[in-house]
This record gives C-alpha cells, sequence and structure tokens, in this order.
C-alpha cells in the first residue's frame, strides 16, 4: 500500500498560560493534545467539532504556521519538523491553506492582479506577462472575470473574494490544501456554490482537502472521510457515508442529532448535551467528554479511552462504545 499523502502521529500543541506583572508561567491550554490522522491523495478528511475544540490549530500546525510541542507531520513522508526554512518555501507549493475570512488573508492595498501573480513571483515563475495571463486563467477558473485583475478585494462581495483565496490557493497546483472554515462566513446559497468550486477543483486536479469545519452537516457532504475532535483529542473517525447511522461515540451521536432531516415525515430524537465545554487549561481526566457524557460510568472518570477499531475503515475512544452501540442502536 502506498504512503498516504498526509500523515499526523500523535501531533500535541499546547500555548502557555502566563500570569502576573512578570509573566510567569501557570499553565497550559491543551489546544491539541495526541491527535493523528491520514490523509491520501484526491481524498477529503473533514475535521468537525465545536469552536475551541483545536481543529484549526492542527491546520496551522501542519502548515508549519504554528510550531508543535509534540508529534510528527510527514508529507509525502518527510517528516515537516526537520525542514530548513528555504526546505519549507519550496514545499510551500503543495500545501496551502483557505481561510475563513478572506478579507483578512488578501492584501487590502494590491490589485487581485497582484495578489494572484504573489506566488508566481515568490517561486520565481514566469515572466511579468505569462504571470499576467496565468492571473486571468485562474479568475476564470473560479468563475470571476479576467478584468478581475485590476479591482481591489473590497470591490468584491464576501462569496467572490473566497474565489479569490481560492484562486490564490490553487495557482502552484498544489496537493493538498487546508481549507480551515473557508465557508462558515458565507451566506447559505454562497456557501453551496463555493463547496461545489472546491469539489470541481478537487476533481480536476487530484487534490487531497482537509475541511475543516464546526458544522457536521456540510463536512459530511464534501468529505470522504470525517474526524471529529472535543477538547484537543479526535474521538471518532469514520466514512462519511456510514457516521449518521453507526457513529458510535456519544459526542458524535450528539452532533448528528442535531442536524434536520430533510424528510420532513421522519423525526430523530436530538441529544442536548448539558453543561459547557470544560476549560482546555484543566481538562478534565480520562474521557475529556465525561462531564457532558450521559453515559459515563466511573472508569470514563479515571482512564483514558484507547482508539478501538469499530471496523476497517471507523475508529472510536470511548469504553462503552460497544455497550451503547447494542443499547441506543447503530
Ligand atoms: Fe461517555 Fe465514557 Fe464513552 Fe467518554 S468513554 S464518551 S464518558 S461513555
Amino acid at each position: 500500500m502506498s504512503a498516504p499523502l498526509l500523515e499526523v502521529r500523535n501531533l500535541t500543541k499546547f500555548f502557555p498560560v502566563r500570569a502576573g506583572v512578570l509573566l510567569r508561567k501557570v499553565g497550559d491550554v491543551h489546544a491539541v493534545d495526541d491527535v493523528s490522522l491520514t490523509l491520501g491523495r484526491g481524498e477529503t478528511l473533514g475535521l468537525v467539532g465545536e469552536s475551541g475544540c483545536g481543529k484549526s490549530t492542527v491546520g496551522k500546525t501542519i502548515l508549519n504556521l504554528l510550531k508543535p510541542t509534540g508529534g510528527k507531520v510527514l508529507f509525502e513522508g518527510r517528516d515537516l519538523g526537520t525542514l530548513s526554512r528555504s526546505e519549507w518555501r519550496v514545499l510551500r507549493r503543495d500545501i496551502q491553506i483557505i481561510f475563513q475570512d478572506p478579507t483578512e488573508s488578501l492584501n487590502a492595498r494590491h490589485t487581485v492582479g497582484q495578489i494572484l501573480e504573489e506566488p508566481f513571483v515568490i517561486h520565481k515563475l514566469g515572466t511579468p506577462e505569462e504571470r499576467n495571463e496565468w492571473a486571468g486563467d485562474l479568475l476564470e477558473r473560479v468563475g470571476l472575470p479576467r478584468s478581475a485583475v485590476s479591482r481591489f478585494p473590497h470591490e468584491f462581495s464576501g462569496g467572490q473574494r473566497q474565489r479569490i483565496g481560492i484562486a490564490r490557493a490553487i495557482a502552484l497546483k498544489p496537493k493538498l490544501i487546508v481549507c480551515d472554515e473557508a465557508v462558515s462566513a458565507l451566506d447559505v446559497s454562497v456557501r453551496a456554490q463555493i463547496i461545489n468550486l472546491l469539489l470541481e477543483l478537487q476533481r480536476d486536479m487530484e487534490l487531497a482537502l482537509l475541511f475543516i469545519a464546526h458544522d457536521l452537516s456540510v463536512v459530511r457532504h464534501v468529505s470522504n472521510r470525517v474526524a471529529v475532535m472535543y477538547l484537543g483529542r479526535i474521538v471518532e473517525q469514520a466514512p462519511s457515508s456510514e457516521i449518521s447511522e453507526h457513529a458510535c461515540h456519544p459526542y458524535t451521536r450528539a452532533l448528528i442529532s442535531a442536524i434536520p432531516l430533510p424528510d420532513p415525515d421522519r423525526k430523530r430524537e436530538r441529544i442536548v448535551l448539558e453543561g459547557d465545554v470544560p476549560s482546555p487549561v484543566t481538562p478534565p481526566t480520562g474521557c475529556r467528554f465525561h462531564t457532558r457524557c450521559a453515559h459515563a460510568v466511573k472508569v470514563c472518570e479515571e482512564k483514558t479511552p484507547e482508539w478501538e477499531s469499530v471496523s476497517e475503515r471507523q475508529q472510536v475512544a470511548c469504553h462503552r462504545w460497544r455497550e451503547l452501540r447494542g443499547e441506543i442502536g447503530g
């Protein structure tokens, strides 16, 4: 079997908490704790969870925008933690990111043409005339007119700006794009258009996507597989075609229960989670979900659940998944 395009092994990212006049370190925010995942060529992995669960930190750490506290990120078998700055510069052709807010990620003082030509300039590709031509090609590829090269980002709507962000991300024909809440800020109709554009590009360019979002219904729609995160850890991974019917983790089940069913005659019992998400500075012992889980027993407080295989393509971290599957179906 060929190596995955991306492999994240036991990734950990803590942020120090400082207090007092001397800003002494008094603790850590456990943003990402022992996260492992793989992504194949041309595949989409959805990473889903509530705000603050650490999913965006996973994306930024993969891109080296944040230094990991522990663990490894391998891309095409290469350990990204060992790369020099110049090696990273070359590798950034293959790994790109699309952020939630294109307004912040597009330089407001540059024309769209300058923004789209920048990756070619950085990588010393083409003549000025060729770069200008390529910028026009990119705009057409994402459904915008070539004439947009001479305009500024503020002259476009939110959806159009996200198209510009996507055009810049695909400029160097990457192998992987991290979509960090890339459609979360868009209106529903615009969101559907941008998702369709991403799926079209993925198919045509054999792109792998790490699709990070808080909305499981969107993630399930675009992804081949879904990984569910809670308080810095992945609690379940499964094919998106199976997760609705066969989810084993109580947290995944709660997320699924919140998705409206398209058929008004079908009803699904909504699982309402009690209490707030605990602080990532002092995460609960054992299973981090035990303070909100209706099925928690003593062992859940004491012992971190191991990662177990439900099937070849589904894994879960829950002490009671076997019993619960029998009790509540799945
Ligand atoms: Fe709930 Fe226990 Fe499973 Fe955690 S390990 S999800 S607390 S049943």
